[in-house]
């Protein structure tokens, strides 16, 4: 059987880490198999779903490569299938009209309490009588639709990553409701819920495997039974294992970054989010290799490698990953990604040609461990003065160091197309003629130019600054602090 999968979120808030991993899982097994990959939107929560999280979803998706073959599918385009539904298994008896108030609800659940008992439905509405039905709707109660739980009911799945898993009809909370009540008065009841809307799509769309976090693991016990009085074949089911923080609690809101559109904004490439989210929880065949592409991972992905533990988030991992693909990113395409961090930053980049920018990005590609370092690594390029260190003053009250910058300014003159050997030749002839060590001259340069002691290659950073005559004012102004 073709293999279909599925990503389901919920438009209620922007694209989450653990949703787009859980993405990421789907994607590669339908890659690996040759499969379809569905994109549903389960919006049903009209007061909390909004347009803009479903295109932040959409368009994170896109960012990290995980295209979807069909979809997206919006499960309020599809109430009327529910509905279908929900009268199929009231028709067959499976589910009944429940007029609980909400007050007799909470009553029960304190009786449960003060019992120790666990919270949980009764089930006192199952089998009303003509009569007790007809009082209910004489006083106007608007009843809720339940589908039967069988307590003595043992739900066993293989799930393709926890192994088996078995559950207790008894252990699920009575029986559960599958539609609200009626909010018109022309209809028979209310929306249908969570757990029968994904059974039916899920039957519609033909979905083979369903891959999700385990924090869904009690509802499928319940969507089994749905599977189940739907006469419909029950899908495998994967259980992937939950992003845990840094003290192994569930990764939430509270962690502060967890939406996708937050990593791209702290400079994370979408190669990096991937091959770091398949690694959460994922180990490549050979598991020394730690740096793949989403093809490479799709040719080796099994359910069967996902780990059962939770997987800790860690930055640094993240960070060394990015690193990676930083690294041997070519120049021009880097510079494409290094644009809009610049404009961000106030930056003019359109006002520097092409070549420029090649050098600068060259230069300062293998000091960054994210995209959003190019602001602090690049500043002194862009900017027309610099602050000086205390460390770079100190340096350039040296004895000797005005001298050099004297010489130095002279040599330049008004050349503002410095090459590489020029600049060499300047530094070599200054050391002579002031009688210093060349250490001393590079120093000097250094500080004067970048108003620190360390940083990228001088030479390569002396002739940017010059292509912009920016080095003979900075040289000027460092006279100034001596
Ligand atoms: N809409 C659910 C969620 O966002 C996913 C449901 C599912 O994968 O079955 O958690």
């Amino acid at each position: 059987m073709a293999v279909r999968v599925r990503i389901a979120p919920s438009p209620t808030g922007n694209l989450h880490i653990g949703t787009a991993r859980t993405a990421v899982f789907n994607w590669l097994f339908a890659r690996r198999n040759e499969g379809t990959f569905v994109l549903r939107i389960e919006d049903t929560d009209k007061a909390r779903s909004r347009d803009e999280y479903t295109e932040n979803i959409k368009s994170g998706l896109s960012w990290l490569g995980l295209n979807w073959d069909e979809g997206p599918i919006f499960q309020t385009q599809r109430l009327d299938k529910y509905q279908q539904a929900v009268q199929t298994l009231i028709d067959k008896g499976l589910a009944y009209y429940c007029y609980c108030s909400a007050q007799e609800l909470d009553e029960m659940r304190e009786t449960q309490k003060a019992k120790g008992l666990a919270p949980g439905y009764d089930n006192r509405h199952r089998n009303l009588t003509e009569e007790e039905i007809e009082t209910f709707e004489a006083e106007g109660r608007k009843p809720v639709i339940r589908f039967i739980i069988d307590e003595a009911r043992t739900i066993v799945w293989e799930d393709k990553v926890r192994d088996k898993v078995v559950w207790k009809g008894g252990d699920l909370g009575g029986d559960m409701v599958i539609a609200r009540a009626a909010e018109n008065d022309n209809e028979p009841f209310g929306q249908a819920l969570y757990n029968l809307a994904v059974v039916v799509d899920d039957i519609d769309m033909q979905i083979t495997h369903v891959i999700r976090g385990e924090d869904h693991i009690a509802n499928t016990a319940k969507q089994i039974l749905l599977y189940e009085a739907l006469e419909a074949s029950v899908p495998e089911f994967a259980h992937t294992p939950l992003i845990l923080n840094e003290e192994g609690r569930k990764l939430s809101k509270r962690d502060n970054v967890t939406s996708i559109d937050e990593f791209r904004k702290l400079g994370f490439l979408p190669e990096a989010m991937v091959n770091y989210m398949t690694l959460l929880g994922w180990t490549f065949p050979d598991s020394t290799k730690e740096i793949f592409t989403l093809d490479e991972a799709a040719k080796e992905f099994d359910l069967d490698r996902i780990n059962k533990a939770g997987a800790k988030f860690d930055w640094n991992k993240l960070d060394w990953i990015n690193t990676q693909y930083l690294h041997q990113m070519p120049v021009d395409r880097l510079i494409d990604l290094l644009i809009p961090y610049w404009q961000d930053a106030g930056f003019e980049v359109d006002k520097y040609d092409r070549t420029w920018l090649e050098s600068l990005t060259a230069m300062t590609a293998p000091t960054l461990t994210r995209l959003t370092d190019v602001i602090k690594e690049t500043k002194i390029f862009f900017t027309d003065s610099v602050e000086y260190g205390a460390e770079a003053i100190e340096l350039l009250r040296q004895e000797k160091v005005a001298e050099v910058l004297k010489e130095v300014i002279a040599a330049i003159a008004e050349n503002t197309q410095l090459e590489e050997t020029e600049a060499k030749d300047i530094i070599k002839q200054v050391t002579k003629s002031q009688k210093v060590k060349k250490g001393l001259v590079m120093r000097s340069l250094r500080a004067g130019l970048t108003g620190e002691l360390h940083g990228p290659d001088l030479t390569q950073s002396w002739l940017l600054l010059n292509h912009r005559g920016l080095d003979k004012p900075r040289l000027q102004q460092a006279l100034e602090k001596i």
